[in-house]
């Protein structure tokens, strides 16, 4: 059943001097990218505005630049634009397919980076109808008390649920931020909050009240650095992650498969996309089955699947064990076939 939204201002600035003119008089408003999300938001009562600040106009916050050693995305460059750019592709292969894995190609048309890495987190209980929503009660994110998945607890456990931040945060990526308060920046890891409600600015780490996010720095990874990005979907053809992973090996010796430096970071299994803590040991060892035992069971010990999808928990849960394993394979080939079923039934 569709609903219309609650009635707002549209505005469309053609400069961030002009939205943040507008953002100081209207400061209820909300940003509009793509509107991939938004809009459907909106239309489920989910996000109230008096005012929307329509970005399209802002043609300085589309593209993508090679500058030195870094590479700066516009945020309001296209999720299609980023997965087609080619030297996306050829620097960071990883991003540009974690990009081209998002929904289906009308939302990567659509979408943006920016709206991408400022997703409101999703849940069962929360991404419904006004109706459905007050038929239950609503819940502790948007005008209800309790929470339906941890009931008793005060902690919103709705996932973040983009594809792209994961790889992001194993590079180090930096946002370029403005308000009507002033301009920060910050790295990836310090922009997302600990608790489901951080989109509506009720825990500080996320995207501030008013803030715009400008453009998104990655410095480039240097040579024998190699990342992939794996993720479980119900439909590839438009699905969210139930659980997504990226995971990045900066090769001492590739040919010996000696780990020089070793990253992992999954995404739609907490409320923020979280790097798996506890990889040190892993340093100048090689990528054999005992590294891939122990990346699962780190990855395990970080991802906290909870009730939020229709998936079971558990399941999601195990899956990540297979995508430390898919990664793996991609990364050394070595480690696909008899050597992984061996340890798979051991
Ligand atoms: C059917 C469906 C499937 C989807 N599947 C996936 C998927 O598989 N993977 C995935 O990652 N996403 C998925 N999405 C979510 C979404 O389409 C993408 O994440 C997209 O990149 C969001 O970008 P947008 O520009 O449309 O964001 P918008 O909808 O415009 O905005 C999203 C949020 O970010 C804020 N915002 C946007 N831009 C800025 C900015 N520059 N500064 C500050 N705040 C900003 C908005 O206020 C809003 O709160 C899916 C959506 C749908 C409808
Ligand atoms: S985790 Fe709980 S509070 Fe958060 S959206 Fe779901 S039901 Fe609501």
């Amino acid at each position: 059943m569709t609903y219309p939204s609650a009635p707002y201002d549209l505005h469309q600035p053609a400069s961030v001097d002009e939205a943040m003119a507008l953002m100081t008089r209207y400061p209820d408003a909300l940003y509009l990218a793509g509107g991939t999300d938004l809009v459907v938001n909106l239309r489920r009562r989910i996000r109230e505005p008096g005012h929307v600040i329509a970005l399209r106009r802002i043609g300085d916050l589309r593209g993508i630049a090679l500058d030195g050693g870094h590479l700066t995305i516009g945020a309001l460059t296209t999720i299609s634009a980023v997965a087609a750019h080619p030297e996306v592709q050829r620097r960071m292969p990883a991003l540009a397919e974690a990009a081209g894995l998002v929904a289906g190609p009308t939302i990567r048309n659509m979408g943006t980076q920016g709206g991408n890495l400022c997703l409101d987190t999703r849940c069962r209980y929360y991404n419904q109808s006004f109706f459905w929503r007050k038929a239950n009660d609503f819940c502790l994110k948007k005008d209800g008390e309790v929470c339906h998945v941890a009931p008793g607890g005060s902690f919103c456990w709705a996932a973040y649920s983009g594809d792209t931040a994961p790889v992001l945060l194993l590079h180090d990526a930096e946002l370029e931020l403005v308000s009507p308060q002033g301009a920060r920046r910050v790295t990836l890891a310090e922009f997302y909050g600990s608790d489901g409600r951080w989109s509506v600015g009720t825990e500080p780490g996320g995207l501030r009240p008013g803030e715009l996010l400008l453009r998104v720095h990655v410095p480039l990874p240097p040579a024998g650095a190699a990342c992939v990005y794996e993720k479980l979907r119900v439909r590839d053809s438009i699905d969210y992650p139930l659980v997504g992973l990226a995971l990045r090996v900066d090769w001492a010796d590739e040919a010996a498969r000696r780990i020089g430096a070793i990253a992992m970071a999954l995404t739609a299994v907490n409320p923020r996309p979280e790097r798996v803590g506890g990889l040190e040991p892993l340093t100048g060892a090689t990528l054999d089955m005992a590294a891939v035992a122990h990346l699962q069971k780190q990855a395990h010990r970080t991802g906290k699947p909870m009730r939020t999808t229709v998936a079971d928990p558990a399941y999601r849960r195990a899956m990540i064990g297979t995508l430390v394993e898919k990664a793996c394979t991609r990364l050394a080939r070595e480690l696909d076939g008899p050597l992984m079923e061996q340890a798979r039934w051991a």
